[in-house]
């Protein structure tokens, strides 16, 4: 898709939108998330109700689990690595927050680890951080820094690298989030955890190349993530929201009104449950639970 300008990726959109069948098209089922084919990346957005597990599967036989969901979606988020044979994975820790860090711990406890990233910021000191920090030391293992820069190995053939956060220092906490870029082949996929505007517009200040078939939608679909002109650089095919029941009113009609006027076909965890895209290096073939 990259040689695909915007208004191409907004226009084969529509194209997507109004067709069936197409090779290159959105298929819905009801079966569970397949196995790993070789050959093809999974990425698996798990529901977790309100927040954020994402497993990626490398062609390679690599495994990284981004997030580990609330409490609500911590036995979706063990299931999933179970049903799948997950025997081995690194973990990337977006952020603090409990909606995205709680069955760290029992992963970590659970499987083989060879790295757990987590960005340096001003530890809440949760319980939930505590087990997750107790449960990487018990293991032998040291948090890596999550920053820009620092690659994340899966493999040959796939390259996957955080673009954030940039700054050492934030005032919302959100915008520590690590943002990771995977790309594979003519793919590639932007997961944002909960960085918000001002983490977004120091990525795109940085000038890296935000370009991604696929963006998981950044704090759940709040207003205060996904701005226009960060929208614009990934130009995203498909997007999708990791969100459950809340009350703060994620996610919200303003960020689905702007996917929808870009033509960004948009997958949400908490209608379609969980949202599987498989990826051969050239194309992108999302499938849902529901
Ligand atoms: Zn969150």
């Amino acid at each position: 898709m990259k040689k695909i300008g915007w208004a191409g990726v907004v226009l084969l959109s529509a194209l997507l939108l109004s067709t069936t069948g197409c090779a290159n098209g959105v298929n819905s089922s009801s079966e569970p998330a397949v196995a790993p084919v070789a050959g093809k990346m999974t990425v698996t957005f798990i529901d977790v109700g309100q927040g954020d597990a994402t497993l990626i599967q490398a062609p390679g036989g690599k495994v990284l689990l981004i997030d580990g969901g609330p409490k609500d979606g911590e036995a979706a988020v063990l299931s999933t690595l179970k049903t799948k044979g997950i025997k081995h994975l690194s973990v990337l820790a977006t952020h603090e927050d409990a909606d995205h860090i709680t069955a760290l711990d029992n992963v970590v406890n659970t499987y083989a680890v060879d790295e757990v990233y987590l960005p340096k910021m001003p530890t809440k000191a949760t319980v939930t951080m505590e087990r997750f920090a107790n449960a990487v030391k018990a293991k032998g293992l040291k948090f890596t820094p999550a920053k820009a820069g620092v690659s994340v190995d899966l493999g040959v053939g796939v390259t996957a690298v955080l673009l954030a956060p940039v700054k050492d220092t934030y005032d919302q906490d959100n915008n520590y989030s690590a943002v990771l870029k995977v790309s594979y082949g003519d793919t590639s996929f932007l997961f944002t955890g909960d960085a918000e505007g001002e983490s977004e517009q120091d990525m795109l200040a940085s000038g890296v190349n935000l370009k991604s078939s696929v963006l998981k939608i950044g704090h759940h679909g709040s207003r205060s993530s996904t701005t226009t002109p960060f929208l614009k650089a990934v130009s995203p095919m498909y997007a999708v929201i990791e969100v459950g029941q809340n009350n703060y009113g994620h996610p919200t009609s303003t960020i689905l009104n702007r996917l929808k006027s870009y033509g960004i076909k948009t997958y949400r965890t908490d209608q379609q449950g969980t949202v599987t895209a498989v990826s051969d290096g050239q194309h992108v073939i999302l499938s849902t639970e529901k």
